[in-house]
């Protein structure tokens, strides 16, 4: 169910109250991380607070290209704030230490996501499930309260929508999705550079990466899994642990039901979950201690490759065994 009323209103009263505002996402950003919380920040400056933008890790490189990108901190040591928005995360771990600082220095929290599996913390929900981005409720939340939509705002908006959509493919794009993509662009957002620099992309180091990580490829009655190494990152001369998008490559092979890919951390293992539509890998993250959405989820487990394939593939069959009965 969408917020009711009275949290928008309260939402906007507490944005119109504030001063000094943080604005946070979740750790390792994606593009709806990133773009929610430009696209926030962006509509803040516009209101004349003084804004404070902040993820753990900062921006990645990809993602540089956005307008005001650079203002984002990467970590947060010292403040005050009236206010804190915290978008696109399910739960107070995902906006890590960043997010840490900021419940600990602010009057008041807005919880603004579109993860069905949010905890709902914070003083303010805005929590839309049915919103195929966290950029989505935000635009919602601008259009509530009548405040403008400047072209930069609408730039990083529109990145948020198509990176989390992958390019309006996904299930949850809905048509209200499209109406508000013809906004954005109608405030100057540029459709074609965003999907050129964010979905129509790679590295050639990501490729070294699939070329390593593909070897490790199984498909056993639907469940396709494979694994990333330390080993193969270092190959592929990248410091920071992904998949390069691996794991939405592996879910549409045909025989496809549920997709994982395992990246090895030093001392725990990271975990994608993408399903086909029938089965939901939201559930199972969520009973790991991660979250996300039913056809595509995450978590992060402690312990060794082999303990975290020994532990999750079972369960990932067990969602295929029991799912498909809609
Ligand atoms: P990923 O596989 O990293 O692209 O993540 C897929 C979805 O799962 C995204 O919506 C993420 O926000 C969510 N997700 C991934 N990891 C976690 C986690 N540790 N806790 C909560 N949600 C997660
Ligand atoms: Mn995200
Ligand atoms: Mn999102």
């Amino acid at each position: 169910m969408p917020p009711a009323e009275t949290n928008w209103q309260a939402a906007a009263d507490a944005i119109a109250a504030a001063q000094a505002v943080l604005v946070v996402s979740h750790s390792s950003p994606d593009g709806d991380a990133i773009g929610s919380l430009l696209g926030m920040a962006g509509a803040l400056c516009g209101l004349g607070k003084k804004v404070i933008p902040a993820v753990d890790e900062g921006v990645p490189d990809e993602l540089a290209f956005l307008p005001n990108s650079q203002a984002i901190l990467p970590r947060l040591a010292h403040g005050e704030f009236d206010l804190m928005i915290a978008l696109d995360a399910s739960d107070i771990e995902r906006i890590g230490q960043v997010g840490k600082y900021g419940l600990a220095h602010s009057r008041r929290v807005i919880n603004l996501d579109h993860h069905p599996t949010n905890t709902r913390f914070g003083d303010i929900q805005l929590v839309v499930p049915e919103a195929a981005a966290a950029a989505e409720v935000v635009f919602d939340l601008l259009q509530y309260a009548g405040w403008q939509l400047s072209r930069d705002v609408a730039f990083a908006l529109l990145a948020g929508l198509v990176t989390d959509t992958q390019g309006f493919r996904i299930p949850a794009t809905s048509s209200r999705s499209l109406e508000i993509a013809q906004a954005l662009m109608k405030a100057g957002a540029p459709l074609s550079e965003i999907m050129a620099r964010t979905l129509n992309r790679r590295s050639f180091a990501e490729v070294t990466l699939w070329q390593k990580a593909l070897q490790s490829v199984q498909l056993r009655d639907g469940l396709i899994c494979a694994a990333i190494t330390q080993n193969d990152l270092k190959l592929a001369n990248l410091r920071k642990m992904t998949d390069g998008g691996l794991v939405n490559y592996l879910v549409d092979v045909d025989a496809a039901k549920v997709a994982v890919v395992f990246k090895e951390l030093p001392t725990a293992v990271e975990i994608s979950f993408r399903a086909r539509p029938g089965y939901d890998v939201g559930r199972l993250a969520l009973a790991l201690g991660g979250g996300g959405h039913v056809l595509a989820a995450g978590c992060t487990v402690a312990g060794s490759l082999q303990q975290a394939q020994k532990q999750v593939l079972p369960l990932a069959r067990k969602i295929i065994d029991e799912g498909d009965s809609a």
